[in-house]
């Protein structure tokens, strides 16, 4: 039995100071991610803050035209927002193809970021494992990575980032609002995640003590061209072995702008630009997007039992340019 003590911010300010004193506490928002490693003894907290009562559980037009997902909007109030399912129905989609009903209404949008790796090793106490214990050795590069990263990996780890909802955030440009105890800072959401490189157990930019408050959305939303193509084992309850978020802006044939995001390749939402910008002022034909596929994996290397993903990642970024190519055509 791991004792843990259980206290609820009563507000932002609070919250912060609760983790910042204590480096071995945590917040606890749907637990969803949290609660079953702590079953698992993968992590073990010494206080839970609990921050569901926090005044971040609204969605809310910017002055910019964009718009701001509070932290504690559940994955199933996001997904289901009339602004969301009419402006971004990019995100709506990705958020709908993870997890179940009943794990979409307990998880947030802040936690859905935060959510650990599911590399078998990282929950299997008995195996050595960087990211839970650096130093350790990692049990995946020569075990059964069959789920792994294939981009940005390192010697130290490959496991991916399993997050749907953020591949979508990563096509859509959107920006992190946090709060610590020096104040609060905006975090593009490309610089949100980090690859493994040497220190594995870091999974993102967020500093001790942060909390993120808000998710916001540029205004621009590709709503008229996007597709969220994820690939599985089975049909639904499951992370993608490759995900990909397309979302173009088109003058009828012509691409003007393209924005691909690849899902479980990596231990973070993947883009290219080189590739992206292949496809300015181009005809939307399948001869260029296999070219873009190409260019995405050109750098990509498969440990084994992952070599598949490589030709199903083209495979997945060609579909989803199709598929958001031909949205339009087929309403
Ligand atoms: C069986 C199963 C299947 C799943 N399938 C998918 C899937 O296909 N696709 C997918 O994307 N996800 C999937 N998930 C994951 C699920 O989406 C996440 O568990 C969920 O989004 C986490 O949100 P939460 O609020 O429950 O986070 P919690 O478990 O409460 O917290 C997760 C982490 O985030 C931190 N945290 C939470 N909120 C904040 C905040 N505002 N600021 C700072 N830190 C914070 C916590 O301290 C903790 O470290 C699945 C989960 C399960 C159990
Ligand atoms: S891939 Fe990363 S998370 Fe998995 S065993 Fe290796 S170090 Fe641990």
């Amino acid at each position: 039995m791991n004792r843990f003590t259980y206290t609820r911010a009563a507000d932002i300010q609070q919250a912060v100071h609760e983790i910042t004193v204590d480096d071995t506490a945590s917040f606890i928002a749907g637990g969803t991610n949290l609660i079953d490693l702590m079953k698992e003894n993968v992590v073990r907290p010494s206080r839970l803050v609990d921050i569901t009562r926090l005044p971040l559980d609204r969605i809310e037009m910017l002055d910019d035209g964009g718009l701001r997902l509070g932290a504690l909007v559940t994955n199933a109030d996001t997904a289901y927002n009339g602004h969301v399912e009419r402006r971004y129905p990019l995100l709506s989609r990705a958020i709908l193809s993870g997890a179940s009903a009943q794990l979409r209404n307990m998880a947030t949008n802040g936690g859905n970021l935060l959510q650990r790796t599911r590399c078998y090793y990282f929950y299997d106490t008995a195996t050595p494992c960087n990211k839970r214990d650096p130093g350790a050795g990692c049990s995946a590069i020569d075990g059964f990575n069959r789920i792994h990263a294939i981009l940005g990996t390192s010697d130290r780890c490959i496991a991916v980032h399993p997050s749907d909802m953020s591949v979508a955030l990563a096509a859509l440009e959107a920006v992190i609002q946090v709060t610590g105890d020096d104040g609060s800072r905006a975090i593009p959401i490309a610089d949100f995640h980090r690859l493994p490189g040497d220190t594995p157990q870091v999974d993102t930019n967020l500093a001790t003590g942060e909390i993120i408050t808000s998710i916001d959305l540029p205004a621009k939303g590709f709503a008229d061209h996007h597709a969220y193509v994820k690939v599985r084992d089975r049909a639904s309850y499951t992370f993608a072995l490759v995900s990909v978020a397309a979302a173009l802006e088109m003058d009828h044939d012509t691409i003007i702008e393209a924005r691909i995001a690849v899902g479980g390749v990596a231990h973070k939402p993947w883009r290219n630009p080189d590739a992206e910008a292949m496809l300015a002022g181009l005809q939307a034909t399948k001869d260029h997007f296999e070219a873009v596929g190409d260019t995405i994996v050109r750098h990509a290397k498969g440990f084994g039992y992952n070599d598949f993903k490589i030709a199903l990642t083209k495979r997945v970024v060609v579909r989803a340019l199709q598929q958001a190519v031909e949205m339009r055509r087929n309403e």
